[in-house]
């Protein structure tokens, strides 16, 4: 039997066993998988650069197809986006997205689209654009193709537009109009009609023009405010990632 080989987006390394390294990837065909690269950390000829989190690899996997755990035999390095990694910011925007990306386990037709767009936010953010806007336009674009599309054009409660002042519902993931609050199952959260505004577009624009979007640092906070807790409450903890991207932009606005 031959082996196997799959385009990859590593996100997580960390060290197994005596000599071991154990990875997990982002991929088109299978979704999220974890494998096991033998030796990986005494001998890193068969990975060469491969095995950074946030690189663009091709692994190669055993014949046998583990049905928890995959085993790499080796891997070829395709894009490490270098720019990226150098600025902290970009990197905390990336990290995210990573992990969002690696979470949505998502319907298996989605895994393609879904690795996708996560390539195209790290080459984006590779090239420059700026994360501030870049961060919340595609992690609203991932939630969607994960499954947890939230419904931002029409009032959970009255079904239209909905009117300021207006409340985000985590349970439902959807908008609900000031006057329709007291029917509409909290937490609530607020979200002001600019920041509103601007994820409805996100929603609506296709993946290639999301890069267009500018979100100023007030819609930026709130939009994030409240993926963050919608993440939480339907994922039942934190990213991970939140910790770093909230220090870096404390420190550099
Ligand atoms: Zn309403």
């Amino acid at each position: 039997m031959a082996e196997r080989q799959t385009p990859a987006i590593v996100l997580t390394v960390r060290e197994y066993g005596e000599a071991d390294l154990m990875v997990n990837f982002l991929t088109p065909g299978y979704g999220s998988l974890t494998g096991i690269a033998k030796h990986a950390r005494k001998s890193r000829r068969r990975f060469a650069h491969c095995l950074e989190p946030l690189s663009r690899v091709v692994f190669f996997l055993s014949p046998r197809s583990g049905r928890d755990l995959e085993f790499l035999q080796k891997g070829e390095l395709v894009r490490s986006f270098p720019a990226l990694r150098r600025d902290l910011k970009r990197l905390g925007a990336a990290a995210i997205l990573a992990e969002v990306a690696g979470l949505m386990a998502g319907p298996p037709e989605a895994y393609q689209e879904i690795f996708a767009a996560l390539e195209e936010a790290l080459g984006l953010l590779d090239q420059g654009s700026p994360p501030d806007s870049l961060l919340p336009a595609f992690l609203l674009h991932l939630l969607g193709l994960g499954g947890y599309r939230p419904r931002l054009h029409q009032c959970g409660v009255c079904g239209q537009e909905p009117a300021p002042p207006l409340n985000f519902s985590l349970p439902r993931g959807g908008m609900f109009c000031g006057a329709c609050r007291n029917d509409a199952p909290g937490p609530l959260l607020p979200l002001s009609p600019g920041a509103w505004k601007l994820l409805r577009l996100a929603q609506d624009l296709p993946r290639d023009k999301l890069s267009r979007l500018r979100f100023p640092p007030p819609q930026r906070d709130q939009s994030l405010t409240i993926f963050k807790a919608f993440l939480r409450y339907h994922l039942g903890k934190d990213l991970k990632s939140w910790s770093f991207w909230e220090k870096v932009t404390r420190a550099n606005g």
